[in-house]
């Protein structure tokens, strides 16, 4: 039986062409700075984020650890971020373990808010009983939220009046290319602004391993102390930035695809008994829908061959990617025509 893996975009494989050129990649130590594949990724994507300085790091996770780390200063800092953000959710605690951070999660719809809503959540300044608001930190697009790409009207607003109160500012861009790819809009025009800001390649793109922090040339030195400090500073990772590169080339333009299909996916459930969606909250690669029992439904859909996630609640979320093609999507709509008819 074939499978419909829905579960996440992080589900790809490195495609054969992606492997050949990881298998031919000219390598060098990287914490010595002498591997010219990381070299030139993270110059591309400093060039690409409109930053002067970036470094790889293992993961999204680490960039994000990092960045907060960079951001937040010892002693009551606050972090002011949506209730559903990577760093609230799947970070293990990070942000406080790691950086000491106080989290003001905002409960906003479909994991945007607004400069009203950050100028609400900023603590009076001098105040000794408050913490100290000091970073605003968007996720681009919104994962758990549904996918939503920010509109850069909205983007702008946050960081103005972010820039006003003096805080930093940090974008989750773990699917930033889905948004750029979907709205239009050039990366580093939804980065101005913002203090530090990264792209996953292990998403969408396609690669196995690796992510992209970029920020000013003295942020960028810092974020090396901590890379070092966490163990992700590497040794030949060049292997690895190949599939990035690769992924920047081949992989991008392809993520129209992935929204088309979402878009798809979402509107025949919209015609399910049971199911729970608006399509038009659909915009890039991520389909959440609600239902009245999602452990049932995935764990039938599962039998049928097609995986989706329960995350929470009634909802589930299905996220299409380089691996899931139309048939696919028939595949995962018919099996649910089946699961929900019952
Ligand atoms: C996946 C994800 C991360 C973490 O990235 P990893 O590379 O899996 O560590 C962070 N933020 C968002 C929004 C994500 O979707």
């Amino acid at each position: 039986m074939a499978l419909v893996n829905l579960y996440s975009d992080t589900q790809t494989r490195p495609t054969s062409a992606m492997r050949k050129a990881m298998a031919e990649a000219e390598v060098g130590d990287e914490q010595r700075f002498e591997d010219p594949q990381v070299t030139e990724l993270c110059s591309r994507v400093a060039a690409l984020l409109g930053f002067p300085a970036a470094v790889f790091l293992p993961s999204g996770t680490m960039c994000n650890e990092i960045a907060f780390r960079l951001h937040i200063r010892p002693g009551g800092d606050e972090a002011i971020l949506h209730r559903r953000s990577h760093p609230i959710i799947a970070e293990a605690g990070g942000p406080a373990a790691f950086a000491g951070a106080m989290m003001y999660p905002l409960d906003t719809p479909l994991g945007m808010f607004t400069g009203d809503d950050v100028r609400g959540a900023l603590r009076p300044a001098g105040d000794r009983y408050s913490p100290r608001s000091r970073l605003v930190s968007v996720e681009q697009t919104t994962n758990m939220a549904g996918g939503r790409v920010w509109p850069l009207s909205q983007l702008r607003e946050v960081v103005g009046v972010a820039a006003e109160a003096g805080l930093r500012l940090h974008l989750d861009g773990a699917r930033l290319m889905n948004a750029v790819v979907a709205s239009g809009v050039p990366a580093s025009e939804m980065t101005a602004g913002f203090d530090t800001a990264w792209l996953d390649f292990t998403k969408g793109l396609g690669a196995p391993l690796g992510a992209v922090l970029a920020g000013s040339v003295e942020l960028i030195d810092e974020a090396w102390r901590y890379k070092q400090m966490l163990g992700g500073a590497m040794r030949q990772a060049g292997i690895v930035a190949a599939g990035a590169l690769y992924a920047l080339d081949h992989n991008v333009d392809r993520l129209a695809d992935d929204h088309a299909l979402a878009r798809v996916l979402a509107d025949g459930l919209a015609s399910l008994p049971g199911v729970t969606i608006d399509p038009d909250d659909v915009e890039t690669n991520i389909v959440i829908f609600e239902h009245d029992e999602p452990e049932r439904l995935c764990a039938s859909l599962k039998e049928r061959g097609v995986i989706m996630g329960a995350v929470g609640g009634r909802r589930v979320r299905a996220v299409t990617h380089l691996d899931v093609d139309a048939d696919g999507i028939q595949t995962a709509l018919e099996a649910l025509e089946r699961v929900c008819a019952r």
